[in-house]
């Protein structure tokens, strides 16, 4: 269980994140969804150690995980796939999911890992030596997720999985989303694609301005008159 008390989040002199309290249930799929700006990313970054400009407490599982750098973070077993399709093109597919399991010694786990995300992502193995820079837009973010995967986190967060993914391919993440779960990994999402992250959330927070100023399931909040006019488009 991640618990997050009055996170605040600073850049300069402008607030990102004002106070927020989240909590995300092990085993559970937890989203955070918002306009552009609200404060979704700086919350998974702050979460990840890579934000150094915030206060409040982070606990993981009951200990205090606020001051963990980034290598502590994953240590501990959570994971972020960030925004933006930020592999390395360089190095092929199967270089970039290894470098996903830089933590781990684990040899045979880590064979056992790198099959069972290529056959989450065919995709990605049929182009196994394939550089990723070379891959579409699509693809590379699916290796971003499929890397975070090699680390054998606990909790993944992704950040915008599906964004400017063709419908078939949002469909796509979406499956795995839940085929991962399902294998046990909890799941903190950040979506705009606000009706299919609540459609596969058992949670769901809406963060405007730094601020929640909604929460409840994901059926509740697809419910919700405010959610509908803001986020579904009526
Ligand atoms: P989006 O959906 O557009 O990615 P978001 O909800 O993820 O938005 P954040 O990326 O967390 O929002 O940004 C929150 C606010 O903090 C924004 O106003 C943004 O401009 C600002 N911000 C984020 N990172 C920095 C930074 N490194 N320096 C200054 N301001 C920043």
């Amino acid at each position: 269980m991640l618990e997050i008390r009055d996170l605040h989040i600073a850049y300069g002199g402008i607030q990102a994140v004002k106070g927020i309290s989240l909590d995300v249930p092990k085993g559970q799929i937890v989203t955070l969804i918002g306009a552009n700006g609200a404060g979704k990313s700086s919350t998974l970054r702050a979460i990840s150690g890579l934000c150094k400009n915030r206060r409040g407490t982070i606990a993981w599982n009951g200990k205090d995980i606020t001051g963990l750098d980034p290598v502590g973070i994953v240590k501990a077993g959570i994971v972020m796939s960030p925004e933006g399709r930020r592999i390395f093109p360089h190095l092929t597919v199967l270089e970039n999911l290894h470098l996903g399991a830089y933590s781990r010694s684990d040899k045979d786990g880590i064979a056992r890992d790198l099959a069972w995300v290529l056959e989450l992502f065919p995709r990605l193995s049929e182009r196994r030596n394939q550089k990723g820079g070379t891959l579409s837009g699509g693809e590379q973010q699916m290796l971003a997720v499929g890397r975070a995967l090699m680390s054998e986190p606990d909790l993944v967060m992704l950040d915008e999985p599906s964004l400017g993914l063709a419908p078939l391919l949002v469909r796509e993440v979406f499956d795995i989303i839940r085929t991962i779960n399902a294998k046990g990994m909890t799941v903190l999402l950040v979506e705009q694609n606000a009706y299919a992250a609540l459609k596969v959330a058992h949670y769901a927070y809406v963060l405007e301005t730094g601020v929640v100023t909604l929460q409840g399931t994901g059926e509740e909040l697809i419910a919700d008159e405010r959610v509908r006019a803001a986020y579904l488009g009526g």
